[in-house]
């Protein structure tokens, strides 16, 4: 299958070269030139699967002519060694944990598949010169990624992480490593990590000396695996004779993780309606009500995963629906919450059910709470990452101590490693030079 680009300046690109250039010449994003449609009876047969099984299912059917069955099969195995059970909380609203992975966050998912995948092409293709792959992280991608693509050859990481913006615990796991992984603190916001990884890619003559790819969703290794766990969720409510009309709710930052959904639900997967719940950043809710796009600098909340201005997944959700404002507000409703309201339902929550929510969940939960559920409807939120990762935020707004899952543990026993650097582009550009 072939990938465009968004911007449609660029021809059309092979997998291998969609996911070892991320970004396409004209800027665009790539996107999979026909998304690939699974039968209702498949889709009622996976109910009786598990998680890996599935998962090939769905990668089989947009990767399966571009890899072979057996490496794509060890891929996906590799990826998803870990659980994301559907839990329930209370009444008709459950949560999908995505949070059971190495770095407790559900980006595990996309960063392993990322990193197997991109190994796999550059062996295959037997690329001499190495691959630097370039992540901007609000936190939790920086970990993911770092965790990923630990030790795999041929690879080398940058990790650009806003300084001071982002939980101790999350800066452990990603400066903590060493091997093939570099953290880079950079004195600005994440919008900036952003805006220098992008020019990054946009440098021409940059190109020429050197290997370049992205690891944010703007990857389609990334983003493609994500719509695994959507269809994993669905079975184990089929299971549970939940499963009749789905109203699946995500906490929405960059829209990588929306976006992977949309696709599942374009490939068949029977849900009624999406809900982007944001933070106090809701460009995509503005554009929701007025259907206009207006990005704006990010501003620090405490569900900071989620501090994003001009998500870069945009692009790809205007074009899944021809730039239709009317057909993407009819899809998704969108809500928004400013850092008390996300502290008020994480109290609320836990106090009545008993249910320690993340920030970033919180923002899920309570937006399907404010989207008021039919009572013949489920509610699904998606829980996008362990409370003890934001230890310092969960335990003031709860009166807790939160255990720290001894996976975190480990990377609190490290030395942070990171270099500080300046937002100015030319300064990054002069550390790839020296550096990669
Ligand atoms: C990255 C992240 C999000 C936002 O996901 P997007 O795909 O960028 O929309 C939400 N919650 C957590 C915990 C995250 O790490």
């Amino acid at each position: 299958m072939k990938y465009y680009s968004t911007n449609r300046q660029s021809p059309p690109a092979t997998l291998e070269d969609a996911v070892i250039r991320s970004l396409a010449a004209d800027s665009g994003l790539y996107m999979p030139e026909r998304i690939p449609v699974l039968g209702s009876d498949i889709i009622r047969s996976l109910k009786d699967r598990p998680f890996h099984e599935t998962a090939s299912i769905v990668a089989e059917s947009f990767f399966g002519d571009d890899i072979d069955a057996g490496a794509l099969a060890a891929i996906v195995g590799d990826t998803l060694s870990f659980d994301t059970p559907v839990v329930h909380v209370h009444d008709s609203v459950y949560s999908l944990e995505l949070f059971h992975g190495p770095t407790l966050a559900f980006k595990d998912v996309g960063a392993r598949f990322m990193a197997r995948l991109l190994g796999y092409f550059i062996r295959r293709k037997g690329i001499g010169q190495t691959v630097n792959v370039l992540v901007a992280t609000s936190g939790d991608t920086g970990s993911a990624v770092a965790s990923g693509f630990l030790g795999i050859e041929g690879i080398r990481v940058f990790v650009l992480y806003p300084g001071g913006k982002v939980s101790p615990i999350q800066e452990y796991q990603f400066t903590t490593l060493g091997q093939n992984i570099t953290a880079l603190e950079i004195d600005g916001t994440f919008d900036d990590c952003q805006t220098l990884v992008k020019a990054a890619f946009a440098d021409r003559e940059l190109n020429s000396r050197m290997r370049l790819t992205s690891a944010n969703s703007i990857n389609v290794a990334r983003l493609i695996p994500q719509s695994f766990y959507y269809f994993d969720a669905y079975a184990q409510l089929d299971r549970a004779g939940k499963a009749g009309e789905l109203i699946v709710c995500v906490p929405s930052g960059n829209f990588g993780n929306l976006s992977a959904g949309l696709f599942a639900a374009q490939m068949g997967l029977p849900v009624k309606r999406f809900i982007a719940a944001n933070n106090r950043n809701d460009v995509f809710l503005t554009y929701l009500k007025t259907g206009k796009y207006e990005p704006r600098p990010s501003v620090a909340t405490i569900a900071n995963a989620m501090d994003v201005g001009n998500p870069s997944n945009f692009a790809r959700i205007l074009d899944m629906f021809g730039h239709d404002h009317g057909a993407i507000a009819r899809s998704i409703a969108g809500y928004r919450y400013d850092d008390g309201e996300i502290a008020r339902t994480m109290r609320l929550v836990f106090r009545n059910f008993n249910y320690l929510l993340d920030p970033h969940g919180a923002c899920g939960y309570r937006a399907l709470a404010d989207f008021g559920l039919q009572p013949h409807q489920t509610g699904l939120f998606l829980e996008t990452a362990h409370p003890a990762k934001f230890k310092e935020t969960a335990d003031r707004i709860l009166n807790v101590n939160i255990d720290i899952p001894d996976k975190l543990q480990a990377f609190m026993k490290g030395k942070k490693q990171s270099i500080p650097l300046s937002s100015d582009f030319g300064k990054f550009r002069d550390f790839l030079v020296e550096n990669a």
